[in-house]
């Protein structure tokens, strides 16, 4: 099957890097916990311009950015997926700006060969555009992995079978009940691959 994996909290955990450069830079103690809406920046009551600078300055100048960490389970279960035959692409809405080093780090960490091909999403750093079911249909691709409701939501509605990696339990979509029979639930990697199967018989 060919399958799109999301970049940010489904390969990589850039979370953890995200809050401890934010509450360096601006003497703040946030972490993460069950409570917390989906995208941690909701949380840090700042506008939306004052977010995309501290994202900027994140991508681009700090070296937590560059000490990004292999979201757990993720490593097997990929060379798994791999080893089964299937297809698999990164499809992320991190921003084109960081395209390069965000290559090297998924070659780094998950091997050269191992995804067919990465698209970006994002042109700048415009994060409302969630049209992932266009690169989708696009590339024939058959089933999308991504921890963010909104962008499962979108690529459900459009027809596509969906895995909501859903790691704390408490995503929007399953609290607002805004259930979808293509969007499937996984707590973790394990449980991806489990429905990976089924969908595949
Ligand atoms: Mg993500």
């Amino acid at each position: 099957m060919r399958i799109a994996v999301d970049l940010d909290q489904v390969l990589a955990d850039i979370l953890t890097p995200l809050l401890k450069y934010y509450n360096k830079k601006y003497d703040k103690n946030e972490f993460l916990d069950d409570t917390k809406p989906h995208n941690i920046t909701d949380a840090w009551k700042l506008t939306k311009q004052e977010i995309l600078v501290v994202l900027e300055d994140f991508f681009t100048n700090s070296e937590e950015f560059r000490a990004v960490q292999v979201m757990p389970g993720a490593l097997t279960a990929i060379k798994s997926l791999k080893n089964n035959k299937h297809e698999l692409f990164v499809l992320t809405s991190r921003p084109k700006l960081v395209m390069k080093e965000s290559v090297k780090w998924v070659e780094k960490h998950f091997g050269d060969n191992t995804f067919k091909d990465m698209f970006f999403t994002n042109d700048d750093f415009d994060f409302s555009n969630n049209n992932k079911s266009k690169y989708l249909k696009e590339h024939n691709i058959k089933l999308l992995i991504d921890d963010n409701p909104s962008y499962c939501l979108e690529a459900a509605q459009a027809g596509f079978q969906t895995i909501l990696l859903n790691n704390n339990g408490k995503h929007q979509l399953v609290r607002k009940k805004q259930e979808n029979p293509k969007i499937l639930l996984a707590k973790n990697w394990s449980e991806v691959l489990v429905h990976i199967e089924k969908l595949n018989k």
